[in-house]
């Protein structure tokens, strides 16, 4: 059999493996600087608010590597990769491959205030951040830098578990990149209301300490904020160090073609680590995507990776958001907007050409799965234009019940954005006998990543199973146990 070696195992090299065992022909040396193999690295946020465990959100442990005769090399950074040779060098050995593929993922940026290397100052990336903030509690003061998706997650987790947190962002508003500016406020208003601090236009200047310890943020206006812990979310940088030393095609990211091939036909990148067609990735649908062609490359099948339209939600818990494709203002682009101030509800919808090309929702977020099909699909809007914001249960008439909304969903309708898992696949699946949602879950994967669409996805078994199904009220704590929440 031939040496396939994989460098780093995260989440795009889990599926990678996952796909290659299946297809069978090769023997597999994993690498991971992470002492640990695969785990659902977007669930760490409920790990740090205490609603998950490590150990439930890990998707490969040992006995998978070893039913599927991976050599895991967990643990050991691989230094230098050798083209001509075709090894691959660890801190522990080197070894041979036939392919090798690059599975590096992101560098999480750190802004080189000064301060920034003292202790306590940390990015958001893995399971050791993650278990720094858990560290903490009441009586402890965290600043955690970005107000984007990850310091968004991580203040609410910290928050949580009873510690003392301020958000220091530069922009005017929250989640910038995704949420418009009244979207952002309400999204403000939530946190604040909870207890947080959220400082919003700010900019630090310095970070402080004492005996080498972090122990306040400055800011440029000269307040300082002070904390235990300052966590910096501000970005991430593809990972190539590895790749541009050994002398392959490096932008932002990796360069490969559409089969997921490197500037040498025998070395393959996936995940955050790579730039296809002028694109980097920071979400898990595409990735996702990319490890399956690659496999396929790796077997000598044809496959291309399409860069497909993904969208947002926001983990944290009683916090709907959701949002995709294009909201920037343009004279030739009209808005659709709902607000409901008293309930927090606030939809936007950016048309363009009769089409939508992008949604932004704060509060009620149980349609965007359709809104973002309706963007995916480039569906022409003009004949339910005057009910489009309130969705696909009042299209034709009056308001379907949600189950009936759902019921009417079409098959290529997409549940599970991060996995790409359409209705059709999912109802399939019930029929040939998934009938929970751990067994949806196993067979189509669909609400196993972020879990935004478990909802949507025991709707779908409601409307299969009709009476078989029992709408869970509320989950076990864990698996363990039968204690409900
Ligand atoms: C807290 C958090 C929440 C997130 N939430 C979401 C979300 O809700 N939705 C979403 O779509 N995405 C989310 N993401 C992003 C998502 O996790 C990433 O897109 C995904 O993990 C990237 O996968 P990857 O395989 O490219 O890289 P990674 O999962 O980062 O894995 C790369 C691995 O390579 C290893 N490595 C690096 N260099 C070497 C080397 N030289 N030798 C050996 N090993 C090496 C690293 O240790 C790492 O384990 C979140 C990320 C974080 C941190």
């Amino acid at each position: 059999m031939k040496n396939l070696v994989i460098i780093g195992a995260g989440m795009a090299a889990g599926r990678l493996v996952e796909h290659v065992s299946e297809a069978g022909g090769w023997n597999i040396t994993l690498f991971n600087a992470e002492p640990r193999g695969t785990y659902n690295r977007i669930m760490l946020s409920p790990v740090l608010s205490g609603e998950k465990t490590y150990e439930e959100i890990v998707t490969h442990d040992a006995s998978f590597y070893e039913e599927h005769g991976v050599a895991c090399r967990f643990g050991e950074r691989v230094t230098n990769i050798d083209r001509a040779a075709k090894t691959v060098t660890g801190e522990n050995g080197t070894v041979p491959y036939d392919k090798l593929v690059i599975a590096t993922g992101s560098d999480p940026f750190m802004i080189p205030l000064p301060g920034h290397d003292l202790e306590g100052v940390i990015a958001y990336r893995d399971l050791e951040d993650t278990e720094r903030m858990m560290g903490l509690g009441e009586g402890h003061k965290a600043v955690v830098i970005g107000g984007g998706l990850l310091g968004l997650e991580a203040a609410a987790g910290m928050h949580a578990r009873g510690v003392d947190v301020t958000v220091v962002h530069l922009m005017g508003h929250l989640m910038e990149r995704q949420l418009d500016e009244a979207a952002g406020y309400l999204l403000r208003k939530e946190l604040v209301g909870r207890g947080m601090k959220v400082l919003c236009s700010s900019n630090s200047q310095e970070i402080l300490g004492e005996d080498g310890k972090v122990n306040a943020l400055k800011l440029d206006n000269g307040t300082e904020l002070p904390c235990d812990l300052l966590v910096m979310a501000v970005g991430i940088r593809p990972c190539v160090a590895l790749a541009k030393e050994a002398g392959l095609a490096v932008g932002r990211g990796v360069h490969v073609d559409a089969q997921m091939i490197t500037s040498d036909e025998d070395v393959l990148a996936i995940g955050e680590c790579v730039e296809f067609d002028g694109a980097v990735f920071g979400l898990v649908a595409p990735l996702y995507d990319q490890a399956k062609v690659a496999a396929k490359t790796i077997a000598g099948e044809e496959a291309a990776f399409i860069n497909r339209e993904t969208a947002t939600k926001l983990k944290v818990t009683g916090v709907d958001l959701f949002s995709a494709g294009d909201f920037a203002e343009g004279e030739d682009r009209e808005d659709i907007v709902f607000r409901d101030p008293s309930r927090g509800v606030y939809k936007r919808l950016i048309l363009q050409d009769n089409q939508l090309i992008g949604a932004v929702m704060y509060g009620d977020t149980a349609d965007g799965s359709w809104f973002h099909g309706l963007i995916k699909d480039k569906t022409d809007i003009s004949e339910m234009r005057d009910t489009l914001i309130f969705g696909p249960a009042f299209q034709g008439g009056g308001a379907l019940d949600p189950m009936a909304a759902v019921a009417a969903l079409p098959a290529d309708a997409e549940i599970c954005g991060c996995n790409g898992i359409c209705k059709g696949q999912i109802t399939e699946a019930i029929e040939g006998g998934a009938t929970s949602l751990d067994a949806v879950r196993a067979e189509t994967k669909a609400s196993g990543s972020c879990g935004t669409c478990t909802g949507l996805v025991e709707q779908l078994l409601a409307v299969t199973l009709g009476d078989e199904f029992e709408l869970p009220t509320a989950q076990p704590v864990c698996k363990c146990t039968d204690l409900r929440a």
